[in-house]
């Protein structure tokens, strides 16, 4: 092997920089030439290549999104556009592809390797949802956007008196819902991975005025239902009155954590290494604290779950 390409895909999310520069650096430090393509898989077809030097990398590492910008390109799960992007890179001299981005991302990276064109996934997307590695890149950065979020809605909650529902993102996945529910000490979290009951939302709700509190603040993942749809069913259903607070896409943005960097850094720097040792089709994880590397289709073939014993914690703290 003695060239390989980079590039990101998908859904964008904040580390994703410091995975290239990872990848850059340590494929130079081991010899190798590297290209980025830009605008994921659609670059390829286009070929939006740009030869990486160390400097390309440079003063990235602390940059949310992504310096190869990234791509929604549809057309990538064809066999023929598939098998073209085969014949470019193989002009084009590059062995080898690491892919950077979430389960969709994945499976164009298998369709590659299957077609007989080496690729590594390392997962990047904030929703934390890849299954096969606890932790994505992104997510840290993401959950901590979110907690401080609320942090200062909780300020004005206090002030006002006024209970709010905060809606963020994870559309199959409660991630970043309950992770931020411990964290920002929310009264109730709505996620995916457990059976919604406006019920016991409200009898919830009930409980904390009951003990005098005059403002809770409600975390709902974007999956179950929307922060608007949530606050109707209360007033609806209760007579409870509540404020809605969409976070969006500032969760996706923003100078990413010293986590998130490192975790990006570490996954680079094995996507690499796993180039250089024959393997394909595979993805970099962590698990433990241990980096990991498995085959690609068990991260899009199972299903991902939130840890729900957070939010069982986060019930039992929050009475
Ligand atoms: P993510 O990687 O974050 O899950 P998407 O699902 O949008 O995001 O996938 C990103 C890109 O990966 C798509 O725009 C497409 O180019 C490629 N892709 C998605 N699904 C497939 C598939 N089944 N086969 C080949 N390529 C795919």
């Amino acid at each position: 092997m003695k060239k390989i390409a980079v590039l990101t895909s998908g859904g964008d999310a904040p580390g994703m920089n410091a995975a290239i520069r990872a990848v850059v650096r340590k494929a130079i430090y081991e010899g190798l030439e590297v290209v980025g393509i830009k605008q994921g898989y659609q670059g390829i077809l286009e070929r939006n290549f740009e030869a990486m030097t160390l400097g390309a990398v440079g003063d990235i590492i602390q940059r949310g999104g992504t310096k190869l910008y990234s791509a929604r390109f549809p057309q990538f799960k064809e066999d023929a556009v598939q098998a073209e992007a085969i014949s470019i890179l193989r002009e084009e001299g590059i062995d080898g592809l690491i892919v950077i981005g979430g389960d969709g991302s994945y499976r164009g990276a298998m369709s590659l390797t299957e077609k007989g064109f080496p690729c590594v996934g390392v997962p990047g997307t904030i929703d934390n949802d890849i299954p096969g590695t606890e932790y994505t890149i992104g997510f840290d950065t993401a959950l901590n956007t979110v907690m401080y979020s609320i942090d200062k809605i909780r300020d004005t909650a206090t002030s006002h008196e006024n209970s709010f529902i905060v809606e963020v993102m994870g559309r199959d996945a409660g991630d970043i819902a309950v992770w931020a529910g411990v964290a920002a000490g929310a009264e109730t979290v709505v996620i995916p991975e457990v059976d919604f009951d406006i019920d016991m939302v409200i009898s919830r709700l009930q409980r904390s005025a009951d003990r005098g509190k005059k403002h809770s603040i409600i975390i709902v993942a974007e999956g179950v239902m929307s922060g608007h749809t949530l606050a109707n069913l209360l007033k609806e259903k209760a007579g409870i009155e509540t404020r809605v607070s969409v976070l969006g896409h500032m969760q996706r943005g923003g100078s990413p954590t010293a986590r998130d960097r490192v975790l990006a850094s570490r996954f680079g720097a094995r996507a690499v290494e796993l180039l250089l040792e024959g393997k394909a089709g595979v993805a970099v994880g962590i698990r433990n604290h241990n980096l990991v590397d498995y085959d690609l289709p068990e991260a899009y073939e199972s299903k991902h779950q939130a840890d729900v014993s957070l939010y069982t914690l986060s019930e039992q703290l929050s009475i």
